[in-house]
């Protein structure tokens, strides 16, 4: 349990998959409202680094077009996070199914993304160990929405 200032962490995970993002011409960025850009949010630094890199790297992952934003806001006692994508989307019928362990929405053999289905049921894991939750909003065609809180 330490103070984690949030926006640094998204900024510094954001700069390492920046070539990811610039390998497809799409743009990453993250921020707060202005005069909120010390957010602190209370945990493990590492473990929340993780779940931006794992969210990020879904969200450019299936994103072909546009790009992928990360909002951090102030909500009653905790911090919101929301990693933003303009990609494919996820059907309805999968939205909670993404988040078990090796789950993916197309067959593994017919995909050209690869990954192993872990990443958010481990992501899942660190936010409810951090006493936080976390949600997904997706429309096909559109784009995706991972929304979820932290401690502060
Ligand atoms: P992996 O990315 O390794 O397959 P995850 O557990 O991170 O595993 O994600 C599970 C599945 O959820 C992905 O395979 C994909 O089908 C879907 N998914 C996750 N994030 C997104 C996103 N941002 N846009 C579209 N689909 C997504």
């Amino acid at each position: 349990q330490e103070p984690v200032p949030v926006l640094q962490v998204a900024g510094r995970v954001l700069a390492d998959l920046r070539p990811q993002a610039e390998e497809k011409r799409l743009r990453v960025f993250a921020e707060s409202p202005d005069g909120e850009q010390d957010l602190v949010a209370v945990g493990d630094e590492q473990r929340i680094a993780q779940v931006f890199t794992n969210l990020v790297g879904n969200a450019l992952k299936f994103t072909d077009e546009g790009g992928v934003s990360v909002n951090l806001t102030r909500q009653n006692g905790h911090i919101h996070c929301l990693v933003r994508d303009t990609g494919c989307g996820i059907p309805p019928d999968e939205l909670e199914r993404v988040f078990d362990r090796f789950y993916q929405v197309e067959k593994v053999v017919t995909r050209k993304t690869g990954g192993t289905g872990l990443g958010l049921a481990i992501v899942k894991n660190i936010v409810e160990a951090h006493g936080g939750r976390i949600w997904i909003e997706s429309q096909v065609g559109r784009g995706t929405e991972v929304h979820f809180t932290l401690p502060s």
